[in-house]
C-alpha cells in the first residue's frame, strides 16, 4: 500500500508523470485500425436491437443486492445456448438463506491465457423518476423485510447487457482468438460482499484461475460513445464501521438520573470530523461519513443507546487503520469524558464482510486497453479519468494484486444533454440518483465494442 502513496503522491505532485502517461496513451493511439474492428462493430451493431430489448427488460425489472435471482437467471439462460458451461449460485458464504446468485461462465477455445470479464446484476432502493417508458416501478422486500422502491441507479442492466453483448461476439468471433473466457455475474456489489462471497465459495476452484481481469462500469459525467481509463488506484478502500453508543436511559424531565447518549452521540459524530481534518495527512486521502443516527422511542424519554453507522473511505491501508483506531478512541474518550461507567462504554465494530479493497488498475493492463480502445473506437473516444473516492468490490477478484485487474468507464449520458448540462455549468444525473438514465444505445455500444475490443487483444492468437 506504501506504493499507493507514492503513486497519487506522485499524481498529485508532478504533473510530468502524467503527461509522461498521457504521452504514453498518445503514442499507442497512432495504432492503426484493423479488420477485426470493421468485423466487431458490424458484429455488435447486429445484435444491438436485441440486447436494447433485453437492456429495457432488465431495467424494468431491478432486484436488490442479495436478492438477484430472476437477473441471474435470465444472464445464465442468455450464456447457455451460446456454447458457455454456466454455472449458477455461487456465493453462499454470508447468509445461509441467501442463494448466492453469482453465475460463472465459461468458454473454452484452445491454448492461451485466462481472461475474466465482470458485471455486477444488482439494483439500488432508488424509487426512478427518470419517467422513461421503460422506467422501473419495482418494489421488493429487503433483507429486514421493509418493502423498497428498486431502480437500476448504478447502470448495472447496462453491464449485464453487454456482458451478454461480448459473450456473442467472442463466439462469433472465435477465429479471432485463443485461450479461455470465463465471465462473471456478480450479485451484490452496492453492498460490497458478492466478489468475496463468490469467492469463498470456490470462484476460482470452479472456473479457471484468470490471468487477468477486466470490468467497465458506466458513468453520468462521460458522454456515451466515450471511454475514461484511469492507470494506477483508481477506487477507494471503503470500510463500514458501527458505533452503539451506550447510555442509562430515564424520564426527559429528570436528566440528573440518566446518561443521555444522544448527547454523547452528538458530541461523537462532530468530534469524528476532526480525524481528517486533524490527523490525517492532507496528502492522504480519507473521507469520514457517519450515514445514520438512530436512537430514542419518544421525547420525554432519555434512550438507552443510539446507534451510529459509519462509512469510511481511504486509499493506503495504514491511515484505513489510523482511522478505525481513531474513532475507537474518539469514541471511547467522549463516553468516559460524559461519566459513562466502564460497562457502558461505546461498542465499536468493523464490518469486516462489507470491506472493499482500493481498485488498483495495473498499469501495463491499463496502457494495454487504452491503446485498443483508441484502435477500436477512435483516438477522440479515450480519456483519462482521475481517481475518485468512491469503492467497488470488483478489486476483491485481483486477489490483493496477484491477478491484474482493470476497471474502466463508458460514458452514459446522451452526448446533447451532456453539452446542454456543460453549457449550463451543471453535471448530468450520476449514478445512485433517481434521475440516472444512460443513453441505452450508445452506451451499451460502446461497451460491448470496448469490452470485446479488449478480449480480443488479450486472447489475440499469437
Ligand atoms: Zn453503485
Ligand atoms: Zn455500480
Amino acid at each position: 500500500m506504501t506504493t499507493l502513496h507514492r503513486g497519487l503522491a506522485a499524481r498529485i505532485l508532478a504533473p510530468t508523470a502524467l503527461a509522461a502517461t498521457l504521452a504514453a496513451f498518445a503514442a499507442f493511439g497512432a495504432a492503426p485500425a484493423r479488420a477485426d474492428d470493421a468485423q466487431l462493430r458490424a458484429l455488435t451493431e447486429r445484435e444491438l436491437p436485441s440486447l436494447l430489448t433485453l437492456y429495457k427488460e432488465l431495467h424494468a425489472a431491478p432486484e436488490l443486492s442479495r436478492f438477484e435471482e430472476k437477473t441471474a437467471a435470465r444472464l445464465a439462460a442468455e450464456l447457455r445456448p451460446l456454447g458457455y458451461e454456466v454455472t449458477t449460485n455461487i456465493g453462499r458464504y454470508f447468509v445461509p438463506s441467501w442463494q448466492g446468485h453469482g453465475v460463472a461462465a465459461v468458454l473454452r477455445n484452445g491454448p492461451g491465457p485466462t481472461l475474466l470479464i465482470r458485471g455486477d446484476m444488482d439494483a439500488l432502493p432508488v424509487e426512478e423518476r427518470t419517467g422513461l417508458p421503460y422506467a422501473s416501478k419495482a418494489r421488493m422486500k429487503n433483507e429486514a423485510g421493509i418493502e423498497m422502491p428498486v431502480m437500476h441507479a448504478c447502470g448495472h442492466d447496462v453491464h449485464v447487457t453487454a456482458l451478454v453483448g461480448v459473450a456473442r461476439n467472442m463466439v462469433r468471433m472465435k477465429d479471432r482468438w485463443s485461450g479461455t473466457l470465463v465471465l462473471i455475474g456478480q450479485p451484490a456489489e452496492e453492498t460490497i460482499d458478492g466478489a468475496i462471497a463468490m469467492l469463498r465459495d470456490g470462484l476460482y476452484q470452479r472456473v479457471p484461475k484468470p490471468d487477468a481481469a477486466l470490468a467497465l462500469h458506466v458513468f453520468g459525467d462521460l458522454p456515451a460513445g466515450r471511454v475514461g481509463v484511469t492507470p494506477g488506484y483508481a477506487m477507494a478502500q471503503s470500510t463500514q464501521m458501527d458505533v452503539i453508543v451506550r447510555g442509562v436511559g430515564g424520564h426527559g424531565s429528570r436528566p440528573e438520573e440518566a446518561k443521555d447518549p444522544v448527547v454523547l452521540a452528538a458530541n461523537i459524530v462532530v468530534q469524528l470530523q476532526t480525524i481528517v481534518s486533524r490527523e490525517v495527512s492532507p496528502f492522504d486521502q480519507a473521507v469520514v461519513t457517519v450515514g445514520t443516527i438512530q436512537g430514542g422511542t419518544k421525547r420525554n424519554i432519555i434512550p438507552e443507546e443510539v446507534k451510529l453507522e459509519l462509512n469510511i473511505r481511504t486509499y493506503r491501508e495504514s491511515v484505513r487503520q489510523h482511522v478505525i483506531q481513531s474513532v475507537a478512541r474518539i469514541s471511547r474518550a467522549a463516553a468516559l469524558g460524559a461519566g459513562m461507567p466502564e460497562d457502558r462504554l461505546p461498542i465499536v465494530t468493523v464490518i469486516d464482510t462489507e470491506y472493499a479493497p482500493a481498485v488498483n488498475n495495473d498499469a501495463e493492463l491499463t496502457n494495454r486497453v487504452a491503446t485498443t480502445f483508441r484502435r477500436a473506437l477512435g483516438p477522440d473516444a479515450v480519456v483519462e479519468l482521475p481517481p475518485v473516492m468512491g469503492s467497488e468490490d470488483f478489486g476483491q477478484l485481483g486477489l490483493d494484486g496477484e491477478i491484474p485487474v482493470k476497471m474502466f468507464r463508458v460514458g452514459a449520458t446522451n452526448p446533447e444533454r451532456y453539452a446542454r448540462a456543460k453549457a449550463a455549468g451543471e453535471i448530468p444525473p450520476s449514478a445512485h440518483s433517481p434521475l440516472f438514465a444512460p443513453d441505452p444505445e450508445p452506451t451499451i455500444r460502446t461497451g460491448v465494442v470496448a469490452m470485446t475490443a479488449a478480449a480480443l487483444d488479450f486472447l489475440a492468437r499469437r
